[in-house]
């Protein structure tokens, strides 16, 4: 499969039953075990990278922008927690249950603002690039590229989440699980930890946090890489 190939099937996917898969998994509502297991792991990794952003203290100055935002878990609360928040996603769905949750909870505010975009075409600079559990979706190659446009985009950090390659083969396995049905046409990619180290490094970033979300169905790598502005 080619990287468009990917690439559009992971759009009409999310614009389908992944849509309604992953609205319910990134809900409240009652969820099957695994759902619910995944749906713990994932608001882990969210709070991991809330919390490191409210330690610095100074998330009222930061511009961010969340690639690949889906139903806006993370951007809902950066946006409360004072960050001025660009949130843009490829799935036209998931943009709209975002917008609809933004508006439950922040009412008529313009921040975050939200758009329907594949992260390769965004531009501008923020302070903060955060891309979360989006590489899963994608070959090597093409995460590599995509880490690197994101680079482009991030002015002093960039946050990245991924499902690491070290679980190998018991980890694909359990992925397996996460698209049942009709959507095993979506892939689930790992990603080696050392080599997304290197295409950041080789951008002139340096590693400041690092994390492991794991639960029994959900594995997700989370990075924090810095540099001074340039
Ligand atoms: N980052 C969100 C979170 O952690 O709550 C959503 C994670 S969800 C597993 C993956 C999201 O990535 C989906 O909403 C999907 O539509 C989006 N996505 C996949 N490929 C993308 C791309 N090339 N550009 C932008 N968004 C993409």
């Amino acid at each position: 499969m080619t990287a468009v190939d990917d690439k559009t099937v992971v759009r009409e996917y999310f614009n389908a039953t992944g849509f309604d898969r992953w609205r319910r998994i990134y809900g409240d509502g009652e969820v099957n075990k695994v759902q619910l297991d995944i749906r713990t792991g994932h608001q882990q990794t969210v709070d991991t990278v809330l919390s490191w952003l409210q330690a610095d203290g100074n998330l009222a100055q930061l511009s961010v922008c969340d690639a690949g935002c889906g139903v806006g878990s993370l951007s809902i609360p950066l946006a409360e927690a004072g960050a001025t928040v660009f949130a843009s996603d490829i799935s036209e769905k998931m943009v709209g249950e975002a917008k609809e949750r933004s508006q439950a909870t922040l009412g008529q505010s313009t921040n975050p603002t939200f758009a329907v975009q594949d992260l390769e075409t965004l531009s501008g600079r923020y302070h903060t690039v955060i891309c979360l559990d989006v590489l899963i979706h994608y070959p090597q190659d093409k995460a590599a590229a995509m880490i690197s446009h994101l680079s482009s985009l991030a002015e002093s950090r960039l946050i990245l989440s991924f499902a690491p390659k070290t679980l190998a083969y018991s980890l694909l396995k359990k992925i397996g699980d996460f698209f049942p049905g009709p959507s095993k046409a979506t892939r689930a990619y790992l990603h080696r930890e050392a080599a997304v180290v290197k295409i950041l490094e080789s951008q002139g970033w340096t590693v400041q946090r690092n994390a492991m979300t794991k639960t029994s169905f959900y594995f997700s790598r989370l990075l924090e890489v810095t540099r001074e502005k340039g």
